[in-house]
């Protein structure tokens, strides 16, 4: 047997058991070894009955006192009663649906029980509590692990399988250099992944989880460096100011902030090298970064380079195609927008462009990245709202780059704000800018915390602010009724409710209804009459949450807020403020229950702040996308464990300049391993 045997090698697992583990994800005994403990449950501290403070988790030992009595409830719950005691008490034990159990519960025999004593009229008693037949001379473990479980996995079938694999550890390929695991008091893996599965005190534990936790961190970021410099020395083309050139930005209407002036200053300093940029420029909603982007495209294509601007969703790079067309179109530069929507022949000669150099700036969604599109000399890609990219996109961009020789720039916007020990993690040492100002003039958005019984004053006043010229977006958690969801707590389904307002609170007034299942076509339509200010409402889901920009909306009023995560929140109501019309957000709280998140909302407009409230509340879920459940998923880490996640950075400084000595070779492959896992996933979601 070794790590990579299929798990119907183990003893007692056969076809059907394996395939139930296939659902977790464990295929190969070397899966099973690093399915961890989400916790243990400390059973080795045994004390008498009498002892027992009702209704606390407690082990016992007792002695089986008589046969069981079986019964039926009226209802026809299957159950038994079982009859033990120690040298202190008795207790009465039952079991419900448990019936299995039956053969092993025999008078005489010695029990270990662990669970709820609660303390009844006739002595303690226990429902269904943990039990373990004790056989003279084999001790049971005092400390329990308990796996995370699905697709029918029992604790018991999970123990059991791993302690049948535990032998593994012994020879387990070491990862971490003994000087390192002594440096910072880590345990030799193989001695770690036992105590996970089999710990001796719960303090051991502990140093188990940490040995693996850190070495786990410590492979992903440095995969994630490698994926960044997977040539090292690569250059990038140089990208210096062009003589005589005048740029876009003299041209807008507006005086760039000082925040957007000194990150444009860093970025074409970047440019000019040949050394490939990889910042990262992190800015509130409405901080304007897509100017800030947009200067870094032009200076790339006046340079006679082709440049990449990558959008989360297609409106979005619907709007950036429109904006940077009109800034660009009239300079000579040749822009282009490809999404899925695009017609397919119309696709066919966008990408003849593109490989001809004939287009210089093409704006898309993820699209862009699947398939067929390749370069005549890409000098620089930015994506906007990284955050809903994962990782595997930035490997396959990667990947596609280099087929074109020259390693090109890359910038990378974001508008949620990321502690610096988190972004270390999500972005590898990208460098970071902070666009901590918004362009003046902008009113600051009044927010309310409202309940449905407000709802009528509600959509009065959102008839007095249309009536003064605003527009309002009224944002739906779902898109359709959802039955299943709907007895939990009612929640607004974008069509229905958009037909009960057009015939209701605002008959008569133009009203636009977008939504993520909408053809692309029909969203650009509803998106483009709400922009040109033809539809006075937008009735939507969160597809507009992430960029959209249209200044004369003033009013959001979002439904079911309590739905919704902080940060989410935030960019949804980063939609208005966007000109200068006073603006107001009102968050209805469709539970009716006290919900501190959303106040938090109402009393803080910074979205820096507001995401490590949201990072404390949640935790990191919501920035990595499909990290969590892709291909980079962390076993033993959590990325909230910040200390950790410092310290691991700070390990790796230290070690990167003897990676190519032989004692790093092992860690090297296992980064190697996470790299290559990431980058075969062709598949987008
Ligand atoms: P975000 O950072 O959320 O992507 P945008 O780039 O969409 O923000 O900018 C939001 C709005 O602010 C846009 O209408 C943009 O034209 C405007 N804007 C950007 N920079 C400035 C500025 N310096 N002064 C005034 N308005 C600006
Ligand atoms: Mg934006």
């Amino acid at each position: 047997m070794t790590v990579d045997s299929p798990l119907t090698d183990l003893r007692g697992v056969g076809d059907a058991r394996a395939a139930q583990f296939a659902k977790r994800g464990v295929l190969t005994v070397g899966d099973l070894l690093a399915l961890y403990p989400r916790a243990y449950e400390n059973r080795g501290k045994i004390i008498p009955l009498r002892d027992c403070t009702d209704g606390e988790l407690h082990a016992v030992e007792v002695v089986c006192t008589r046969k069981p009595a079986v019964g039926r409830t009226r209802s026809g719950l299957d159950y038994f009663h079982m009859y033990a005691q120690d040298d202190s008490a008795p207790i009465t034990v039952t079991f419900f649906n448990r019936r299995f159990l039956l053969p092993e519960i025999l008078p005489g025999r010695r029990y270990r029980l662990y669970g709820r004593i609660t303390m009844g009229l006739y002595g303690a008693e226990a429902l269904s509590p943990e039990i373990e037949p004790i056989t003279p001379g084999k001790p049971l473990p005092a400390i329990v692990p308990i796996y995370p479980l699905s697709g029918g996995l029992t604790q018991k079938t999970v123990r059991n399988a791993v302690l049948a694999c535990l032998p593994l550890c012994d020879g387990l390929e070491e990862e971490l250099p003994e000087e390192l695991r002594r440096r910072y008091g880590l345990l030799p893996r193989g001695e770690a992944i036992r105590r996970l599965h089999q710990p001796r005190s719960m303090e051991e534990t502990e140093q188990a989880k940490r040995t693996v936790a850190f070495a786990e961190l410590l492979t992903f970021q440095l995969a994630l460096r490698s994926m960044r410099r997977a040539k090292d020395g690569v250059l990038a083309p140089p990208l210096p100011p062009v003589a005589g050139g005048h740029s876009f930005l003299e041209s807008l209407p507006f005086a760039l902030t000082n925040a957007q002036a000194q990150a444009i200053r860093e970025i074409f300093a970047d440019l000019e090298r040949d050394t490939p940029m990889t910042r990262l420029v992190q800015g509130d909603v409405g901080s304007g970064k897509t100017v800030v982007a947009a200067a870094a495209l032009e200076r790339c294509a006046t340079n006679g380079h082709q440049a990449v601007l990558l959008a989360p969703t297609e409106i979005l790079a619907e709007q950036h195609a429109q904006k940077i067309g009109k800034w660009f179109e009239p300079r000579g530069i040749r822009t282009a927008l490809l999404t899925s929507s695009v017609p397919k022949k119309q696709k066919e000669a966008i990408k003849k462009g593109v490989k001809d150099g004939e287009i210089h700036v093409l704006i898309g969604t993820h699209a862009v990245l699947q398939g067929d599109v390749s370069f005549a000399s890409l000098g620089l890609v930015v994506t906007d709202e990284q955050h809903r990219f994962g990782v595997r996109q930035r490997a396959l961009l990667l990947e596609k780059s280099e087929q074109t020789g020259p390693r090109p720039h890359m910038l990378v916007l974001s508008a949620t704000p990321i502690p610096r020990s988190l972004s270390l993690i999500l972005y590898g040492d990208l460098d970071v800018t902070l666009l901590r100002e918004l362009p003046p003039g902008r009113q600051p958005i009044e927010t309310m915390v409202l309940l449905p019984k407000d709802r009528e004053r509600i959509y009065a006043s959102i008839r007095r602010q249309l009536a003064q010229g605003g527009q309002a977006y009224i944002i739906c958690p779902l898109v359709e009724e959802n039955a299943e969801l709907e007895n939990a707590s009612p929640k607004k389904a974008a069509e229905s409710y958009f037909a009960e307002l057009q015939t209701g609170a605002f008959a008569g007034i133009p009203m636009g209804l977008i939504h993520g299942k909408l053809p692309p076509a029909r969203k650009a339509e509803a998106m483009e009459a709400f922009a040109a200010g033809e539809t006075r409402i937008l009735v939507s889901t969160t597809v507009i949450e992430v960029g959209v920009d249209v200044p004369n909306a003033n009013v959001m009023l979002i439904e079911n807020a309590e739905c919704f995560g902080l940060s989410q929140l935030h960019q949804l109501r980063g939609r208005i403020g966007r000109g200068t019309r006073k603006s107001f957000c009102v968050l209805l709280n469709g539970s009716g229950d006290v919900c501190e998140r959303l106040d938090t909302l109402r009393d803080s407009s910074d979205g820096f702040a507001i995401a490590e409230a949201d990072l404390k509340q949640r935790g990191p879920g919501d920035f990595f996308g499909d990290r969590q459940s892709g291909e980079m998923t962390l076993h033993a880490a959590s990325l909230t464990d910040l200390p950790l996640i410092a310290e691991t950075s700070g390990a790796l400084e230290e070690i990167l300049p003897h990676l190519k000595e032989p004692a790093y070779h092992a860690l090297s492959a296992a980064a190697l391993r996470v790299v290559r896992r990431a980058g075969n996933g062709k598949t987008i979601n």
